[in-house]
């Protein structure tokens, strides 16, 4: 049977995909959460799942050190997307990436006035393609972390960042002044690996795809 590695990242993807993974009849044999492994072998036989940061799961599927893997689409859009096919939207990790400011900011004004903004973020090229689309002039200042301190602390006027129950943004009195896009994580697959192993991924891929339906379907 053919071999196949599947990139996930810990935290809210695993979560979710995990469940995804199981109606496909994946399942860990030890708990990612609490194993020390990245390697982790699957109730599968020559399936594994590797856990990696979610910025490095598309440079895994990239180069083929993985054949599939579990993305955002905000990790995607940043990493550009190269080399990459991405056949499932799998309807988990929903979020939304937007703007915000600290509460009481004259955002609406600011931007009339067409005052130059200073903007903090870890996603650099989805804020520079945002506010590029809508003529604004912008310095970004990439950062790495804890976005929600650069307004308090006067680095910026504003963030972009991702946004789930708002709870982070009130915790730190700040308010979204704009929805950027909805997010959602995105099965992503190596193109050679779809080819050469089309018997083994092919499968996965429908089963991933019918299981995740119910997720993606409408309002
Ligand atoms: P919340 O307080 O629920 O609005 O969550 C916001 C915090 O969680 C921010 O620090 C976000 O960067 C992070 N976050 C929310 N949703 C996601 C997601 N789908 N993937 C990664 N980080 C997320």
């Amino acid at each position: 049977m053919t071999a196949l590695t599947i990139a996930l990242s810990k935290g809210r993807i695993l979560d979710e995909a995990l469940p995804l993974l199981a109606s496909a009849g994946i399942v860990p044999t030890e708990d990612p959460e609490t194993s020390r492994k990245l390697f982790l072998p699957t109730s599968r036989p020559r399936v594994s799942i590797v856990l990696v940061r979610a910025s490095d799961v598309p440079t895994y599927v990239q180069w083929g050190a993985a054949d599939l893997g579990v993305a955002g689409k905000d990790v995607l859009l940043e990493h550009g997307g190269q080399g990459l096919y991405q056949p499932v939207d799998l309807g988990i990790a929903r979020c939304r990436m937007s703007v915000a400011t600290r509460r009481g900011y004259d955002w609406e004004g600011t931007v009339q006035r067409g005052a130059r903004i200073r903007v903090a973020t870890k996603y650099v090229s989805i804020a520079r393609e945002h506010f590029a689309a809508k003529g604004m002039h912008v310095d970004l200042i990439k950062l790495y972390g804890s976005m929600e301190l650069a307004p308090l602390s006067g680095l910026a006027d504003a963030i972009v960042d991702l946004v789930s129950t708002g709870n982070t943004l009130k915790a730190n009195d700040l308010v979204e002044v704009e929805t950027i896009m909805p997010i959602t994580s995105r099965l992503i697959a190596n193109p050679a690996a779809l080819k050469l192993k089309r018997d083994a991924v092919k499968p996965l891929v429908d089963a991933l795809a019918a299981a995740s339906a119910s997720n993606r379907a409408g309002p």
